[in-house]
């Protein structure tokens, strides 16, 4: 009489198998595969399939492989290369000013130099 063997062992499989897989934002297809070549924007985090992104599975791998290279939807892309693009704009505006504050630095001293040496004299 050994009926009471199944009790309290009732797995979670279930519930962890619908938790893997993406939807394509573009086709709507449903990924389940671990090997489905879909990518996963860095900024809405939306998942696109590489088919949709009409990219080529070297491309894929060298984005899946490298974590350092970041990858954009088509939407958040031209946002992103919008606020480099301002970014750069601001990073160049400094850098003229340092230049023209360091430009005036060195003006000033000349000066002082030129009218310490005159003075001198
Ligand atoms: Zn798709
Ligand atoms: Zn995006």
């Amino acid at each position: 009489m050994s009926n009471a063997r199944n009790r309290g062992s009732t797995s979670t499989k279930d519930v962890k198998e619908t938790k893997d897989s993406w939807i394509c934002g573009l086709c709507r297809k449903e990924f389940k595969d671990d090997s489905s070549k879909i990518l996963e924007c860095e900024r809405c985090e939306l998942h696109f399939c590489a088919k949709c992104m009409k990219m080529s599975e070297d491309i894929y791998d060298l984005l899946s492989m490298r974590k350092d290279i970041h990858w954009f939807c088509g939407n958040c892309e031209q946002k992103v290369m919008h606020n480099i693009h301002i970014d750069k704009e601001v990073e160049q505006r400094c850098n003229e000013y340092f230049k023209n504050l360091e430009k005036s630095f060195s003006d000033i001293k000349a000066d002082q130099l030129k009218m310490e040496t005159e003075w001198k004299h």
